[in-house]
């Protein structure tokens, strides 16, 4: 209890749960906690139950969330951290207007509270803690229902006017698939778990056979999921190895065009899909790159994310300072 000056907290908000961490001087991780995300309601019950979940952290690590120096926070959506505002987060419910959530939590916390976007707070940590620390200049990638991206360039996280890293919508087929965010042929529409469940299931009506859905079934999921992808391409199964050749395809010429743009020295792929799929996975992708990218005499380092499950909360719990 003698350190409760040097604790700080991290809070990673996703679409589907809540982690919430306790760390000290060092990083270490103290305490921690999971809540789900609610799915009904609005910004003000998220954040209760965000609150929840940092309590739960903090119970764990034996303080009291108002002895912690501050909290931060990853979240979806357009983050505004000198507003405290977080907008726009639409796997939330509800929440599409800027809601004070640094003021809301603050208030049922007892300390300050910062926002930062959760992919860019994910790269950071992967930057300063994990895969990334030998480079100066890295970019995340995050494969999982989405494809995001954050950008580290000579140790500086790259934001540009807030909206940085937006690899998942680069452009790997003009006039291509239709994407999540209702553009054409962004990396997304061929990578991203939700596109690629959508295609799954249009293929199935027309008549493909595959043991997706079985799979899913039978573990009681409503959605397919990376461990279920994970374990039909071990079976073998043609359109769920189709899908995923199909969004390597495009994971490497997403890529190669940003290592082609910006020359970092390492590539970390993190997120749900990223993370099952392995380093063997990344040996694919670097393949994939290969004929996309203009220095093909040298590649960047690919590199599967090494924290985990709580890098995003490590991150948020870096953006206190
Ligand atoms: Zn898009």
């Amino acid at each position: 209890m003698s350190h409760n000056g040097d604790l700080r907290g991290g809070i990673d908000l996703g679409g589907t749960k809540i982690e919430a961490i306790i760390v000290d001087a060092e990083n270490q991780v103290l305490g921690q906690s999971r809540e789900p995300t609610p799915t009904d309601g609005g910004p003000s019950d998220v954040a209760k139950q965000m609150a929840e979940a940092i309590k739960g952290a903090a119970k764990a690590a034996g303080v009291e969330t108002s002895n912690l120096d501050g909290i931060g926070v990853g979240s979806p959506g357009d983050v505004d951290d000198s507003a405290g505002t977080v907008g726009n987060a639409r796997n939330l419910p509800d929440w599409l207007e800027p809601f004070e959530l640094a003021a809301a939590l603050s208030e049922r916390l007892g300390t300050k509270v910062h926002l930062g976007n959760d992919v860019q707070v994910a790269t950071r940590a992967e930057f300063q803690l994990g895969a990334g620390k030998p480079y100066d200049s890295v970019l995340g990638v995050f494969w999982g229902t989405g494809v995001g991206g954050g950008i580290i360039l000579n140790g500086e996280p790259w934001r540009g006017r807030g909206a940085a890293g937006e690899i998942g919508h680069t452009v790997v087929k003009l006039g291509g698939a239709r994407c999540p965010c209702g553009r054409r042929g962004c990396l997304e529409a061929y990578a991203g778990r939700g596109a690629m469940e959508a295609r799954a299931r249009r293929e199935v009506d027309k008549g493909a056979k595959t043991d997706l859905f079985k799979l899913m079934k039978s573990r009681g999921r409503s959605r397919l999921t990376s461990s279920i992808w994970g374990q039909a391409l071990q079976q073998d199964d043609a359109l769920a190895t189709e899908l995923i050749d199909r969004a390597v395809e495009a994971l490497g010429a997403g890529i190669a065009s940003a290592v082609n743009l910006l020359d970092i020295e390492a590539v970390i792929i993190g997120g749900g899909l990223g993370v099952r799929f392995g380093q063997p996975m990344a040996e694919r992708i670097s393949t994939q790159m290969h004929p996309h990218l203009f220095n093909d005499s040298r590649p960047p380092a690919l590199r599967v994310a090494g924290l985990g499950d709580l890098g995003g909360a490590l991150g948020a719990a870096l953006l206190v300072s």
